[in-house]
């Protein structure tokens, strides 16, 4: 009888880079805005921008940002903790297993 009761635990863990190239979507999309922003959201503890650049990453800082318009409140509600790439100046949500930096939206 094969045990398969163990499939449920960490599934989307730790997944090895290897089929890069059959993957069109950033990792951890969320969302594409109408203006081709794309919207990802933040690995743990992640300070630095991970959109690759040629065979380098951009890693740009991760900076708050409130300089969003109707389109991201639509998508994340008022007020959302959004972070954007001060180099590629793509957009992070949050991860959800971190705490959110104002303390008002811990959900
Ligand atoms: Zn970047």
């Amino acid at each position: 009888m094969p045990d398969t009761t163990s499939a449920t635990t960490e599934a989307t863990a730790a997944k090895p880079e290897a089929d890069e190239a059959a993957v069109p979507e950033p990792k951890n999309l969320v969302a594409r805005l109408a203006d081709g922003t794309v919207v990802k959201r933040r690995i743990k503890r992640q300070r630095a921008c991970d959109e690759p650049m040629g065979k380098k990453i951009c890693a740009g800082h991760l900076k708050r940002w409130y300089g969003y318009g109707d389109e991201i409140v639509v998508m994340f509600g008022r007020n959302p903790e959004i972070y954007r790439c001060e180099r590629c100046q793509i957009l992070f949500r949050p991860n959800e297993s971190e705490t959110a930096r104002t303390g008002t939206l811990a959900f």
